[in-house]
Protein backbone atom coordinates (compact mmCIF):
# COMPACT_ATOMS: atom_id res chain seq x y z
CA UNK A 1 0.00 0.00 0.00
CA UNK A 2 1.12 3.39 -1.07
CA UNK A 3 -0.12 6.11 0.94
CA UNK A 4 0.63 9.29 -0.61
CA UNK A 5 0.43 11.82 1.94
CA UNK A 6 -0.71 15.43 0.74
CA UNK A 7 1.59 18.17 1.51
CA UNK A 8 0.49 21.80 1.51
CA UNK A 9 3.21 23.50 -0.67
CA UNK A 10 3.54 26.35 1.07
CA UNK A 11 5.82 28.00 3.61
CA UNK A 12 4.21 28.35 6.74
CA UNK A 13 5.85 31.28 7.55
CA UNK A 14 5.20 33.74 4.55
CA UNK A 15 3.29 31.68 2.39
CA UNK A 16 5.51 31.03 -0.35
CA UNK A 17 4.33 28.38 -2.83
CA UNK A 18 7.80 25.46 -2.33
CA UNK A 19 8.02 22.39 -4.31
CA UNK A 20 9.26 19.51 -2.18
CA UNK A 21 12.83 19.84 -3.20
CA UNK A 22 12.99 23.45 -2.08
CA UNK A 23 11.13 23.15 1.27
CA UNK A 24 12.46 22.42 5.10
CA UNK A 25 10.12 20.33 7.50
CA UNK A 26 10.55 20.98 11.11
CA UNK A 27 10.40 17.92 13.75
CA UNK A 28 6.39 19.72 14.10
CA UNK A 29 5.96 18.54 10.63
CA UNK A 30 6.26 22.28 9.29
CA UNK A 31 6.87 23.25 6.05
CA UNK A 32 9.03 25.90 5.21
CA UNK A 33 11.32 27.76 2.39
CA UNK A 34 14.76 27.52 3.14
CA UNK A 35 14.67 31.44 4.03
CA UNK A 36 12.20 30.92 6.54
CA UNK A 37 13.86 27.62 7.88
CA UNK A 38 17.31 29.24 8.71
CA UNK A 39 15.66 32.33 10.28
CA UNK A 40 13.82 30.71 12.78
CA UNK A 41 15.75 27.16 13.71
CA UNK A 42 19.40 26.05 13.96
CA UNK A 43 20.72 22.54 14.66
CA UNK A 44 22.76 21.94 17.68
CA UNK A 45 26.26 21.63 16.48
CA UNK A 46 26.86 18.22 18.57
CA UNK A 47 23.85 16.19 18.24
CA UNK A 48 22.02 18.03 15.33
CA UNK A 49 19.19 18.30 17.27
CA UNK A 50 16.64 21.33 15.66
CA UNK A 51 16.19 24.16 17.98
CA UNK A 52 14.43 27.07 18.02
CA UNK A 53 16.42 30.64 17.68
CA UNK A 54 15.45 31.86 21.11
CA UNK A 55 16.30 28.00 22.28
CA UNK A 56 19.95 27.84 21.13
CA UNK A 57 22.92 28.19 23.87
CA UNK A 58 25.94 29.91 21.95
CA UNK A 59 29.39 29.31 23.24
CA UNK A 60 31.83 32.25 22.98
CA UNK A 61 32.83 31.06 19.33
CA UNK A 62 29.12 31.52 18.23
CA UNK A 63 28.88 27.78 18.25
CA UNK A 64 25.27 26.69 18.80
CA UNK A 65 24.15 24.03 21.46
CA UNK A 66 21.22 22.48 22.63
CA UNK A 67 21.33 23.30 26.21
CA UNK A 68 21.87 19.50 27.37
CA UNK A 69 24.84 19.19 24.73
CA UNK A 70 26.30 22.81 26.08
CA UNK A 71 26.50 21.85 29.60
CA UNK A 72 28.07 18.31 28.47
CA UNK A 73 30.94 20.55 27.16
CA UNK A 74 30.91 23.79 28.89
CA UNK A 75 30.74 25.57 32.27
CA UNK A 76 31.19 28.75 33.57
CA UNK A 77 33.70 30.13 36.33
CA UNK A 78 31.10 31.21 39.18
CA UNK A 79 33.73 34.02 39.88
CA UNK A 80 34.79 36.10 36.34
CA UNK A 81 31.81 34.64 34.03
CA UNK A 82 34.46 33.11 31.64
CA UNK A 83 33.42 29.83 29.87
CA UNK A 84 35.44 26.92 30.97
CA UNK A 85 35.69 23.93 28.06
CA UNK A 86 35.61 21.17 30.52
CA UNK A 87 36.86 18.56 27.80
CA UNK A 88 40.26 20.66 27.50
CA UNK A 89 40.78 22.87 30.55
CA UNK A 90 41.04 22.41 34.08
CA UNK A 91 38.74 24.07 36.84
CA UNK A 92 37.79 23.58 40.17
CA UNK A 93 34.51 22.51 41.64
CA UNK A 94 34.47 24.24 44.99
CA UNK A 95 31.10 23.53 47.16
CA UNK A 96 29.34 22.63 43.63
CA UNK A 97 30.49 25.75 42.17
CA UNK A 98 32.98 25.75 38.87
CA UNK A 99 35.89 28.11 38.86
CA UNK A 100 38.40 28.36 36.30
CA UNK A 101 42.00 27.74 36.98
CA UNK A 102 42.88 31.16 36.45
CA UNK A 103 40.20 32.38 39.77
CA UNK A 104 41.48 29.42 41.94
CA UNK A 105 45.43 29.66 41.27
CA UNK A 106 45.57 33.57 41.36
CA UNK A 107 43.36 33.74 44.91
ZN1 LIG B 1 9.01 31.25 3.85
ZN1 LIG C 1 22.59 18.90 21.24
ZN1 LIG D 1 37.20 32.62 36.69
Amino acid sequence: MNEIIEHESKCTECGERITPDEWYTSDDGDLYCAGCYFEKFVSCAQCNKELYKEEQMLNDEGTCYCESCYYDNYTRCEDCDREIDVNTETYYVVKGEHYCRHCVEVK
